[in-house]
C-alpha cells in the first residue's frame, strides 16, 4: 500500500521510473510524450546527461551550506550568469525553492521596501484575473483563479484583482488589439484611483499567463502602458515568470520581447529544469540598496535559500540552454507547433483561440464556436481531455478557468526546448484524438 498522499486521493497514479528526452516511462513499461514539461519544468527534457553530471560533481564537493554563514561558488556563478542576462536595471537575485517561495519573497520585499523608505502607508498589491502567482497564502492571494482561491478565502489577503489582458474574450468588437491594449491597462490606473494610489506598492502579473488561461499574450502595448502607470504611481512592478520565463517564449525572460523592465521578477521551473528544486527571484539595485540603507537586512528566509547542489543545476541548465542554442530550437519548433495547430484545429468547431509564443502554447476549447460560448462546466472537459491523452500516451495540462462567471476550457502545451518535428507531429495527433474522445 503507498503512503504517499498523492493530488488526486481517489486515484493513485502510475509510479515514474525513467525519462529520456521528451519521454516518460512507468513501471509498467508505457511511455508518454512530455508535451508540457510537467508543469513547463522540463525545458531540456529527461536525463540530460551534463546536468546530472553537474549536480553530481557539485555533490561529491558540497552539498548544502546555510545562507545565514556562508555563499557558496553555484550560488555567485548562477547569480552572475541571470544577471548578466537579465533585462532593466535587476541586479540582485534571491534563490529559493520553488515559484511560490519567489513569490512570497517578492511581496515581502515590496513591501520591506516601502518601510524602508519612510513609505509604511503602501502596502498594497493589485493582481489581476485568472492569473496564477502559487499556492502559499500570499502567492494563493495574488492569484486570481477562483476555483484555487475558493476554499481558502478566509486565509487570504485582501488583493484587488483586474481584468487580465484577454484579446480573445475581452477585446470589444471594433476595437484594435492596441486600443484595447492601453484600454485593459487602463484599468490599472483605475483600480490605483479607486484604492488611493499612496496605498499601493505593487502591481503583479505573469507576461504569458500560464497555468491558469493557456498561455494567454497580452495585447500590443499593454505592458508598455502598465510600466508607465506604475511609473507614475510610484508603484513596482513584479513580473512572475515563474512559467513563461527562462526561455520558454523564445527569450531567457518573456518581459523582455514586451520591451518592459521590471523592478522585481520571479523565476522558477524551467532555471532548474526539473533536476533540482530551485527558484529566484531578482531586483534592482535601487531596492537593494534601499535595504542596505536602511536596516541592512531583508527579513525574510527559507534553511533551503542558494541550495549549493540546485544552485549547480541551475548553472547548468542556464548554460545548457543558451550554450547550445535552444532559444532558436524554441522560436522555430514553436511556430512549427502553432502551424501544426492550426493545420489540424483551426477549423475545429469546438476549438476557439489556438495562442501563445515559443514553445508556450494554449488551445482554448468552446461549446460554440460562433459565439464563443464556453462549456458547460458540469461537462468538465479539460479535465477528459487530460484523461484520455494520459491513457494515449500524452503528458498535456489541461485546465479550466473562470473569468466573471464564464469558465474556458484550455489545454496548456510546453514541451521540452528539443522537442522533433517528428514528435511535434506526434503530439498534434495525440491531442486531436484525446479531444475527440473527450467530446464523445
Ligand atoms: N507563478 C506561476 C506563474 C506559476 O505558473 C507557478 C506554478 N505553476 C507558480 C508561480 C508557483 O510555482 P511553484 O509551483 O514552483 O511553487
Amino acid at each position: 500500500m503507498s503512503h504517499v498522499f498523492p493530488r488526486h486521493t481517489r486515484n493513485l497514479p502510475p509510479v515514474a521510473v525513467s525519462g529520456e528526452g521528451c519521454y516518460l516511462t512507468d513501471a509498467s513499461g508505457k511511455q508518454y510524450l512530455d508535451a508540457s514539461g510537467g508543469a513547463a519544468v522540463s525545458c531540456l527534457g529527461h536525463g540530460d546527461h551534463e546536468v546530472i553530471d553537474a549536480i553530481k560533481a557539485q555533490l561529491d564537493s558540497l552539498a548544502y551550506a546555510h545562507t545565514g554563514f556562508l555563499t557558496s561558488e553555484p550560488a555567485e556563478t548562477l547569480a552572475d550568469l541571470l544577471i548578466e542576462h537579465a533585462p532593466g536595471d535587476l541586479d540582485r537575485v534571491y534563490l529559493v525553492s520553488g515559484g511560490s517561495e519567489a513569490v512570497e519573497a517578492a511581496l515581502k520585499l515590496a513591501r520591506q521596501y516601502y518601510v524602508e523608505r519612510g513609505e509604511p502607508e503602501r502596502g498594497r498589491i493589485i493582481a489581476r484575473k485568472q492569473s496564477y502567482h502559487g499556492n502559499t497564502i500570499g502567492a494563493l492571494s495574488a492569484g486570481g483563479n477562483e476555483w484555487r482561491r475558493a476554499q481558502f478565502a478566509p486565509l487570504l489577503l485582501d488583493i484587488s484583482h483586474i481584468n487580465p489582458c484577454y484579446e480573445y474574450r475581452l477585446m470589444h468588437d471594433g476595437e484594435t488589439p492596441e486600443e484595447y491594449g492601453l484600454r485593459a491597462a487602463n484599468l490599472l490606473e483605475e483600480e490605483l484611483l479607486r484604492v488611493g494610489p499612496e496605498t499601493v506598492m505593487a502591481f503583479i502579473a505573469e507576461p504569458v499567463v500560464g497555468a491558469t488561461s493557456g498561455a494567454l499574450t497580452a495585447a500590443p502595448g499593454y505592458f508598455k502602458r502598465i510600466r508607465e502607470i506604475c511609473d507614475q504611481y510610484g508603484v513596482l512592478l513584479i513580473l512572475d515568470e515563474v512559467m513563461c520565463g527562462m526561455g520558454r517564449t523564445g527569450a531567457l525572460f518573456a518581459c523582455t520581447q514586451e520591451g518592459v523592465n521590471p523592478d522585481i521578477l520571479c523565476i522558477a521551473k524551467g532555471l532548474g529544469g526539473g533536476y533540482q528544486p530551485i527558484g529566484a527571484m531578482l531586483c534592482t539595485a535601487q531596492i537593494y540598496q534601499a535595504i542596505q540603507d536602511g536596516t541592512g537586512f531583508f527579513q525574510h528566509g527559507h534553511t533551503y535559500l542558494g541550495h549549493p547542489t540546485a544552485a549547480a543545476a541551475g548553472v547548468a541548465v542556464v548554460s545548457a540552454v543558451l550554450g547550445r542554442d535552444l532559444l532558436s530550437n524554441v522560436q522555430r519548433q514553436g511556430d512549427k507547433l502553432r502551424s501544426a495547430l492550426n493545420a489540424a484545429f483551426g477549423q475545429h468547431p469546438n476549438v476557439g483561440d489556438i495562442r501563445g509564443r515559443g514553445l508556450f502554447m494554449g488551445v482554448e476549447m468552446v461549446a460554440d464556436r460562433s459565439t464563443k460560448a464556453p462549456f458547460d462546466p458540469t461537462l468538465g472537459i479539460a479535465a477528459k481531455i487530460k484523461k484520455h491523452a494520459f491513457e494515449n500516451g500524452l503528458i498535456c495540462y489541461p485546465m479550466s478557468g473562470t473569468i466573471d462567471g464564464r469558465t474556458g476550457d484550455h489545454v496548456l502545451l510546453a514541451p521540452p526546448f528539443i522537442i522533433t518535428d517528428a514528435q511535434i507531429d506526434e503530439l498534434v495527433e495525440k491531442l486531436g484524438k484525446s479531444i475527440m474522445q473527450a467530446l464523445g
